[in-house]
């Protein structure tokens, strides 16, 4: 049974019609809900990795077989197919390298068609791979060496692109060649509808992992069978193990963290063990990938710059993922946007610099100028640290982002901001500047896909010592000088730094689990986010709302050529 903290509905009955299209009543102002559902100490706080030798985790194929098949999304007509051929291999120093050198000559042939066994179309594509090697370690008191060196060889990744694909039609494929060592076996994948069409479901996932909650989440989300899936940044949690494979994260119930090479280790044959668990799934439905703090993976000379710095952070993310950046004229695949069915998704970083004039920024304002909101009705945006929590793990760390760059979202008329790095899950009402606002975006962290971290449980206006974080210290992992409220003090304009009174105004509804969100665009007023717990059946969604637009509401946008996108959020409130 659900046990309710609090359960608050604030309805204005000034106007209310029926909405045809829900099924439900609209209200003229917003129907703002508050739900707040504590940490269920009876499911505890998550499960532990997958070892490697369970059936879950199928194995890395024999010799140079090509395996870790997967998809990403490039646009509505064309997907990378990705694979690795050769096995990761983490060694000490002065060992052979063996793994990526014997797959050199391995070709990236994909064999496509629309009838299986009849494979009459070939793509080929590129190569990459890299190693890596830790040579100490980073702690409170500064870099450490530590030999001996810790090295890993990754397999040789390959990447090649299908395009001109025909809409809505099913394609089979194979990957690599069997003079090589192996072809894989057939996989299958359906390609984008045409534009305009309606219902177009996006899966949600972050902070992902690969316990046994993580395959529970990748379950569900075949279930809910979406077009594409977005997973907005922790992918492996490789970095939760030392270079020599050594899992940091002390385990539960007791929680103990133990990593004494935080942010500076990180074990690579956790991200080729993470591609196979995802395969069935992930070989079929194409990623949206953004990344998250734990691709950060910067190599160990102590050297924790923001950004892609010089190619030794986000390598092990970037080379096994072909980012679609270049399309919107990105220089770099930590932020980009693609058109995806009737979206315009904008893919955002916390971990390179956001302030105004920066690349990141300029590049906003540019693609907000540009996008055609006539041919892409919806307006998502993420990133992975989210700038609205009011869980006290994290709380406000991404605070200087928001200031930076939360008006230019809100006066583009953002729909919907989706982000994870909390590990549960929280959706706002529309907001600007932790006010309720009609016109504001509404915020969705659903950082719930089970890693080995496990649950955030408190909430900053929980009573007890420390559930509201000191608020005058520097957010972790926030680069650039642009923050005109730092430091944060109880003086400035975070007074009254976490509500005294409950849950706060602009937090909808609140709930430590674990799960995956489904966003179903149903027409270009509509959207539908559907948030599924792990522990309920499919059928389940414990929280469930419209976004509706509502062209009228929202004047004065700078934007003259988008519609103005306001929306009344309904909620069925408190789960009964
Ligand atoms: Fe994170």
């Amino acid at each position: 049974m659900l046990l309710l903290a609090s359960a608050l509905l604030v309805l204005s009955t000034s106007w209310a019609a029926e909405d045809a299209v829900s099924g439900r009543t609209l209200q003229e102002t917003n129907f703002i809900s508050h739900t707040s559902i504590p940490w269920d100490a009876a499911r505890g706080l998550g499960s532990q990795d997958i070892p490697v030798d369970d059936p879950l985790l199928p194995k890395d194929e024999p010799g140079l077989a090509p395996d870790q098949v997967h998809l990403t999304f490039v646009n509505g007509t064309a997907v990378s197919v990705s694979w690795a051929t050769g096995d990761g291999v983490a060694f000490i120093f002065g060992r052979a390298n063996t793994s990526a050198a014997n797959a050199q000559n391995t070709q990236s042939v994909v064999q496509f068609g629309t009838k299986s066994g009849a494979l009459d179309r070939t793509a080929k594509g590129t190569t990459t791979s890299y190693a890596t090697s830790y040579t100490g370690f980073v702690n409170e008191t500064g870099y450490h060496n530590n030999n001996p060196t810790y090295n890993y060889s990754s397999p040789l990744f390959h990447h090649v692109l299908l395009s001109n694909l025909a809409p809505s039609t099913t394609y089979f494929y194979r990957v690599g060649e069997a003079n090589d060592g192996g072809q894989s076996q057939e996989f299958t994948f359906t390609t984008m509808p045409p534009p305009g069409t309606y219902p177009f479901a996006l899966g949600v996932v972050a902070d992902l992992g690969q316990t046994y909650n993580s395959s529970t989440t990748m379950q569900h989300l075949a279930a809910s069978e979406p077009l594409a899936w977005i997973l907005v940044g922790d992918f492996t949690y490789a970095d939760e193990y030392t270079t020599n494979g050594t899992l940091t994260w002390g385990g539960f119930p007791n929680n103990t963290y133990l990593r004494p090479f935080e942010p500076f280790g990180s074990f690579q044959p956790r991200w080729d063990s993470w591609f196979r668990l995802i395969q069935s799934f992930a070989s079929r439905v194409p990623l949206i990938p953004n990344h998250g703090n734990h691709e950060l993976e910067p190599q160990g000379d102590g050297h924790y710059a923001a950004g892609l710095d010089g190619g030794r952070q986000f390598t092990p993310y970037i080379s096994r993922i072909p980012v679609p950046y270049q399309g919107s004229g990105s220089p770099s695949p930590l932020y980009y946007s693609v058109d995806v069915g009737p979206a315009h998704l904008i893919q955002l970083t916390n971990y390179d610099d956001w302030a105004p004039g920066s690349p990141q920024h300029q590049w906003l304002v540019k693609d907000l100028a540009t996008y055609n909101r006539t041919k892409t009705p919806w307006l998502v945006a993420n990133w992975h640290a989210p700038w609205y929590s009011s869980y006290t793990k994290h709380y406000k760390e991404t605070e200087c982002m928001r200031q930076a760059m939360e008006d230019l979202l809100y006066d583009a008329g953002v729909d919907l901001v989706l982000a994870g790095h909390l590990h549960e899950y929280e959706r706002t009402n529309p907001v600007l500047d932790y006010k309720v606002d009609a016109c504001g975006p509404v915020h969705i962290t659903v950082g719930a896909g089970g890693n080995v971290e496990g649950l955030y449980q408190t909430f900053i206006d929980q009573p007890g010592p420390g559930n509201c974080p000191p608020p005058d210290t520097l957010p972790f992992y926030q680069p650039g000088p642009y923050c005109p409220s730092f430091p944060f003090n109880t003086s400035n304009q975070f007074a009254g730094y976490c509500p005294t009174t409950g849950q706060p105004d602009w937090s909808a509804f609140r709930e430590p689990a674990f799960g995956h969100g489904l966003l179903t665009f149903v027409n270009n007023t509509h959207a539908l986010w559907q948030w599924n717990r792990n522990q309920d059946d499919q059928s389940v969604n414990l929280d469930e709302v419209y976004l509706i637009q509502n062209p009228a509401r929202c004047p004065n946008q700078p934007y003259p050529r988008m519609l103005n996108a306001t929306r009344n959020v309904m909620s069925r409130g408190p789960y009964k």
